[in-house]
């Protein structure tokens, strides 16, 4: 029954209409009657003077007997029943500092749980006179707050794996570093080793659910007080709350551990591993430490550890930050060096076994650097590949390498050029115009010169390769496979590429003296297969005389390696060739007369 507004002595009757006091109690008890959201007057100790007819109907609405109080009833009691907690006591609190006149109004959400499921609620109070009294509703807000509670959880959130993300996890550790009692907070970023194979063979939804089982996998293997995150990509972090360097590297084992079980992927299992790096802020730093330097760090010291053979566990140091930075100088010159004419190339001689004549040379290129020195391609040329510079490099090798053999060609001394091509050039789609301007330029005939490709280029993009590799053999060129057997591609790509000749890497051949045996099985499994597939074979990096001999023997078409020369530039080459005694293992040319230009 809605409350009984204007009872005899109620308060209410004060300020009503003069001598019509029934008829203001029925207009405002119509009035509240007309509201749908439970409200109620109360005088200041909470007792309930007046309910509207949503009030008693709530009950009933949420299933909660303790709603089940009428006029007379205390309200406040009704409040702290519901839920004796901090919100609850508080709104209390605040309805009797309203109610003394301390406070204006109160308005605030509060969580009110029910046989039907937590509601959220609107609390809106005033007070309506001088005797303290007050008017209190609620409004359902559930819905609302839900739908802000949803987003705000989504924002903060991967949804793929439902982790922290990105945002979430830097406003984690920044919260962590800022305590106001400072404690050591490590950071530990993992990214899986090869997952883009498994992306690119086993399809996006495939990948997908490996990440959501390593999600799982990392929740169940670290300490509760830690926070496994996704930044985004196969890039997880850990934050690692009260831990230092120490600490974190044995829960970065811990980590790698999830890998030790396959993972099961529909109807495969794969093994893989994770590279992990590590930044620490020690007590005494987390003042001066952001988030951003610290994931920033550990994500340097992943790379380190992913360069140094993946499956590792590497602790940032700052030599890491500065090998960056000398990299970012190199990059941003390298663009200028090219012009500026301060690469030059070596050249290496390629012996022809049956024969022992140098039948051609590989052309690797060096950079004059101003300052440092002569820098080897390994400082430059994965840069050149990730800044775009290595088109324009290649173009400039290969003109090189042209001119410097119709050079040769001049002076009688008649070789096959090779050159490298970074599977990063494939994608510009170049190559066979590339070459062609080359030989063009130089008058070069094409069979004088040679492509060299990684193993791993091939398997990047097998179809894109294979297609630009043939243009090039039909023109006349011939196709090299460099460093066969240091990758895993797979064979039955590497059968249908158009190559004519397989290189076999120098870690199989340098084998040959020590695990002799081994070495020289796997050397003629290569040569069979080159065989079969209607190629020679090149043994690189041969150092020894036993070496050299081991490939002879075992069938190789071609020998390269220190025992028979280093690279040496296009000038020291001639005077190489025409210095070498007639009974050496590899004869000096005919017809040497003058010196490369
Ligand atoms: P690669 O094509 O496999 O070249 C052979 C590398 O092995 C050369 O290193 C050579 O100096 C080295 N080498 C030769 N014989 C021996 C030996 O007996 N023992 C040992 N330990 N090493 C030997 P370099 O000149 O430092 O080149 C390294 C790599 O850089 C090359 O490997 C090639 O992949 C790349 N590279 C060189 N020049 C170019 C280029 O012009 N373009 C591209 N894209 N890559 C290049
Ligand atoms: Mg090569
Ligand atoms: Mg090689």
């Amino acid at each position: 029954m809605p409350g009984q507004l204007g009872a005899p002595g109620s308060a209410l009757q004060v300020g009503a209409h003069a001598g019509q006091p029934d008829r203001h109690a029925e207009l405002v008890s119509g009035v509240l009657d007309a509201l749908p959201s439970p409200t109620l007057l109360i005088d200041p100790d909470g007792t309930i003077l007046l309910t509207n007819s949503a009030w008693d109907l709530a009950a009933d609405l949420l299933g909660e007997d303790r709603l089940r109080v009428g006029v007379g009833g205390n309200y406040f009691r009704v409040v702290v029943d519901l839920a004796d907690d901090g919100p609850h006591r508080d709104v209390v609190a605040s309805l009797r500092e309203l109610s003394a006149g301390r406070q204006r109004v109160v308005a605030r959400d509060y969580a009110m749980p029910s046989p039907l499921g937590r509601r959220w609620f609107h609390l809106q109070a005033s007070r309506v006179d001088q005797a303290g009294r007050v008017v209190v509703t609620h409004t359902d807000v559930t819905s609302r707050v839900e739908a802000e509670q949803t987003s705000r959880w989504q924002a903060q959130h991967d949804h793929l794996t439902e982790l922290p993300n990105r945002a979430r996890l830097h406003e984690l550790i920044d919260a962590e570093l800022r305590r106001p009692d400072p404690r050591p907070v490590t950071v530990l970023f993992l990214d899986v080793d090869g997952f883009k194979d498994v992306n690119d063979s086993l399809g996006h939804e495939v990948g997908d659910d490996l990440l959501r089982q390593l999600a799982a996998r990392l929740s169940s293997r670290t300490r509760a007080e830690d926070t496994v995150g996704r930044l985004g990509g196969d890039e997880f972090v850990v934050l690692c709350r009260d831990c230092d360097a120490t600490g974190a590297e044995a829960l970065a084992v811990r980590c790698q551990t999830t890998f030790d079980e396959p993972f099961q992927l529909g109807e495969r299992s794969v093994r893989l591993s994770a590279s992990i790096g590590i930044a620490s802020a020690g007590s005494d730093d987390v003042r001066t430490v952001r988030s951003t330097d610290l994931v920033r760090d550990a994500d340097l010291a992943m790379y380190a550890a992913k360069a140094a053979g993946r499956n590792r566990v590497r602790v940032f140091t700052p030599d890491l930050r500065f090998a960056v930075q000398q990299k970012a100088l190199v990059a941003a010159e390298l663009h200028g060096a090219i012009d500026a004419g301060q690469l030059v190339l070596h050249y290496q001689p390629v012996v022809h076994l049956p024969s022992g004549e140098v039948t051609g040379v590989e052309a690797l290129v060096r950079w004059q650097h101003p300052v440092r020195g002569l820098l080897a391609p390994a400082e430059f040329i994965p840069l050149a590949e990730q800044n775009g510079v290595i088109a324009p490099l290649t173009r400039w090798v290969l003109r090189e390498a042209a001119r410097q053999t119709a050079a040769w060609d001049l002076a009688g001394v008649h070789l096959v050029t090779a050159v490298n091509i970074s599977a990063a050039h494939f994608a510009t789609g170049t190559l066979v115009s590339d070459v062609a301007e080359a030989l063009a330029a130089a008058g070069l005939p094409p069979e004088r010169l040679l492509v060299e490709l990684t193993e791993t280029s091939v398997a990047q993009d097998p179809d894109a390769a294979a297609a630009q590799l043939a243009a090039l053999r039909i023109s006349g060129v011939e196709v090299s496979i460099d460093d066969f057997g240091s990758g895993f591609s797979s064979l039955s790509q590497l059968v249908r590429m158009p190559a004519g000749v397989l290189k076999i890497d120098r870690s199989l051949v340098n084998g040959a003296d020590s695990r002799r045996s081994q070495s020289a099985a796997a050397i003629a499994a290569v040569v069979g297969l080159a065989r079969a597939c209607g190629m020679r074979s090149l043994a690189e990096g041969v150092e020894t005389a036993p070496q050299l001999a081991t490939a002879r023997q075992l069938g190789c078409t071609y020998a390269q390696g220190f025992q028979i020369a280093r690279p040496m530039p296009a000038a020291e080459l001639v005077r190489w060739l025409s210095g070498r005694p007639d009974d050496a293992p590899t004869p000096r040319l005919a017809q040497l007369t003058a010196a490369g230009t």
